[in-house]
């Protein structure tokens, strides 16, 4: 074993304090050191602020109190997405986290509803999910405080403010011995073989190390511009190329502060909504093909709700990822690896992914290939996997109102989706790879809320007497209803257990 003496981050976004947190937590008690290069006067990108529940889980096991997590990061929580005017206009539905219905008599639940559907149940989909029925009616509670109910398979994630989150857990990795290091990077060395040896930043420091890390995000000064690593494009499948980001302040009206992420379809892209506890994050993804920024800024700033907090800011990205993303003694984490527009807030958790992934091949200084290649390998499949979810959102659209949806019915449909899609559509199966991110219930709701319902439900649910379903059906939409009413509004439970300081 060589181990690695030092590891060097360079970058301090969410990616780069995410991954400083999680490699201090696991290299705690050992030889190798961490050190993090950032540079206030370059800055990060300051969006990102929508997570899903994996996000909880890994504030679990870093040790971190999620109440107090909470409150320093004007959290709020997050139960679902809601699309609206997406299938068609005026049509809205969710994406919910949790469960969907539970089992019928060991049957799975989605079988047994096609199948009562079939046969003219008018139930629908969504009534049978906690999160949904809890998003709609703005209410919230968490699901492990109310065992005993049907609102204990719900889950949940949360709405963040960026810049304390990056803050926050820069406080958590400095206090289990990462350095920073101020500065801007302006020259990357390589050895002869071709590794990286070290950083010559702009005020005369040199940072050297074993091992890097490039969370410069979409720079990607080391793996992109200094290794010559190549980026796949996906800007065919996923036209849109640009984003306007505003804050905004909330209003007195409790509705601003909902427990969901809004994905409001636009005419030429979407609008996103998240609720913090004291101020709203928005913005407009679209194409550049169809809209120009200032068309973009107006149709946002006459959408938001609240006073403005900043200028509306535009941010150019492409949508793909790099060929690798560990190459030699480099592995580059979040938007240095790739992009994927934020319609399913999945960026976040690519970057948590990939240190998982890093962690489990952690190199020494031997650099074995084989590492490398099986990290390239789980990670890129992830990447396509959230390629292929989101690109479902826009491929089974029925919208042909503006040119740039009938551009978006046109696109080209990835060959894996596009399998995905046939076989579910036989009897509603879904075709899952291994540790995939996106369970039964994610697809079978975004399904659902585009209109894909398929050809016939698995003929062995037809065992199981009709009644017995719509007794199920009937009773249980009625109980979760009721249940739900029953919890406190989404901006109360907030403001009596996890409270954020106005001014932190
Ligand atoms: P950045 O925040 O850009 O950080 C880069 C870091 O590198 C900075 O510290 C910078 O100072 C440093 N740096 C760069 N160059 C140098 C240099 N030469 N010298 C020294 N330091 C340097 N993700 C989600 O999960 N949910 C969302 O809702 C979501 N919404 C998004 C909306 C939009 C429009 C976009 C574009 C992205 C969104 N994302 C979202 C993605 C999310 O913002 C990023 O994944 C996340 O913020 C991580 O960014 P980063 O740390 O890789 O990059």
């Amino acid at each position: 074993m060589k181990p690695l003496k030092k590891i060097v981050i360079a970058g301090g976004g969410t990616a780069g304090w995410i991954t400083a947190s999680m490699l201090s937590f696991m290299l705690k008690g050992t030889q190798t050191a961490i050190e993090l290069v950032e540079s206030d006067e370059i800055g990060t990108i300051g969006v990102g602020e929508s997570t899903i529940p994996p996000f909880v889980v890994l504030l679990r096991n870093l040790g971190i109190d999620e109440q107090e997590f909470i409150a320093a990061t004007d959290a709020s929580f997050k139960l679902a997405i809601r699309f609206e005017d997406w299938f068609k206009k005026d049509l809205t539905y969710y994406h919910p986290f949790g469960t969907l219905g539970g089992q019928i008599d060991t049957h799975e639940f989605y079988q047994c509803w096609l199948r009562a559907k079939e046969a003219g149940h008018p139930s629908e989909l969504q009534d049978f999910a906690p999160a949904t029925v809890m998003a709609d009616q703005f209410k919230f509670m968490l699901p492990f405080k109310a065992q005993r109910t049907l609102i204990s398979s719900a889950s949940y994630a949360l709405h963040v403010d960026a810049k304390r989150v990056a803050q926050y857990l820069r406080n958590y990795s400095e206090a289990r011995g990462v350095t920073r290091t101020e500065g801007r990077i302006t020259r990357v060395r390589t050895k002869p073989n071709g590794h990286i040896e070290g950083l010559d930043l702009a005020n005369g420091k040199v940072v050297d190390g074993d091992f890097f890390i490039d969370c410069t995000g979409f720079r990607s000064l080391l793996l992109g511009q200094t290794l010559g690593v190549g980026f796949i494009d996906w800007s065919s499948e996923l036209l849109c190329n640009r984003a306007i980001a505003v804050q905004t302040e909330n209003t007195d009206d409790d509705a601003d502060v909902h427990p969901y992420t809004l994905a409001h379809a636009q005419d030429c892209g979407w609008r996103w909504r998240i609720p913090l506890q004291h101020r709203a994050g928005n913005g407009y993804v679209f194409s550049s093909h169809f809209l120009s920024d200032d068309e973009a800024i107006a149709t946002l700033m006459r959408q938001v709700r609240g006073r403005p907090i900043i200028d509306p800011a535009v941010i150019p990205f492409r949508t793909g990822m790099r060929a690798k993303m560990w190459e030699k003694n480099c592995v580059a984490l979040g938007l240095a690896a790739g992009f994927i527009e934020p319609l399913e807030s999945t960026a976040i958790h690519l970057v948590y992914r990939a240190a998982d992934y890093l962690l489990r091949f952690f190199p020494d200084c031997d650099f074995d290939p084989s590492l490398a290649n099986e990290f390239n390998r789980r990670i890129g499949a992830e990447y396509e996997e959230v390629r292929d979810f989101i690109v479902l959102h826009y491929c089974t659209t029925q919208r042909d109102d503006t040119p740039f949806w009938r551009a978006v019915r046109r696109a080209p449909i990835p060959p894996s989706l596009r399998a995905r899609m046939d076989l579910f559509k036989a009897t509603g199966i879904l075709r899952q790879g291994l540790e995939e991110l996106f369970g039964a219930a994610s697809w079978q709701s975004v399904y659902e809320g585009m209109g894909v319902r398929p050809s016939r439900y698995q003929p062995f649910v037809d065992k199981l007497p009709m009644s017995v379903i719509t007794e199920t059906l009937d009773r249980s939409a009625p109980i979760l209803r009721s249940q739900v009413e029953g919890l406190p509004g989404h901006a109360q439970f907030l403001r009596e257990h996890c409270r954020a300081p106005r001014d932190i």
